[in-house]
């Protein structure tokens, strides 16, 4: 076996797998968690959005808000936010298929989101059957990334799926900044897809994941593969 074929992916989904000019396709789920807040609290949708904001800001995500301040079970959060009726998926992407087909290695989701909203539009995209397995924010008990159990959790994933031997090129892709210094921590490599500047967690950075046979001979150097 090819020793690129241990290769380990790991991709954030939201606006990871889709590109920041696909923004949108976030604003639509956006909107439902502010309609969410809206109908839980019984407040405008101007109240609401405020509300998320100071949740965001005071609890890094409006559902762990939610969960401290009104005992909301992530299921009813997930349940409401992803009827599909209320949002967009990414389009379908012939060349995003074409570079992850092309990928050597297992690549695996790994998102603060609920496994269905990932799935769904790895389909409308037509990558759905390009990945083995998406681990979601249920599988890391509902604390996601960055915080440290995040990244243990999928860690004990890997080990208790692959070989000790091939987790030792794990190459980790997110749209956050600050999802990065814990995965590095782990020995992971850390490729930052953001047009925001890199910083000294990021091994590689890129744009857009359209990018990435780019520095695809960069990066497999440095997997000495
Ligand atoms: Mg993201």
């Amino acid at each position: 076996m090819n020793l690129a074929d241990n290769i380990i992916w790991l991709f954030d989904y939201d606006l990871t797998l889709y590109t920041s000019e696909e923004r949108y396709v976030l604003d639509s789920l956006d909107k439902r968690i502010t309609e969410f807040v809206q109908e839980l609290l019984s407040v405008d949708f101007e109240k609401a959005s405020q509300i998320r904001q100071k949740y965001l800001q005071e609890f890094g995500t409006t559902l762990s808000g939610l969960q401290v301040k009104h005992g909301t079970s992530p299921n009813d959060f997930f349940d409401f936010i992803h009827q599909p009726e209320y949002l967009i998926y990414p389009p379908l992407s012939v060349e995003k298929k074409s570079i992850l087909e092309n990928l050597p290695g297992k690549k695996i989701v790994f998102t603060n989101g609920r496994a269905d909203w990932a799935s769904a539009g790895l389909k409308a995209m037509g990558i759905f059957s390009c990945f083995e397995y998406i681990f979601d924010l249920k599988a890391m008990d509902w604390i996601g990334k960055p915080v440290a159990s995040a990244y243990d959790k999928m860690q004990n994933f890997l080990k208790s799926h692959f070989k000790e031997n091939d987790l030792t090129r794990i190459v980790f892709l997110d749209d956050a900044s600050r999802n990065l210094p814990m995965a590095k921590s782990k020995g992971w490599f850390t490729v930052l897809v953001s047009e925001t500047l890199s910083n000294e967690f990021t091994d590689f950075s890129l744009e857009s994941i359209l990018d990435l046979p780019a520095i695809l001979p960069d990066l497999m150097e440095r997997l000495h593969v």
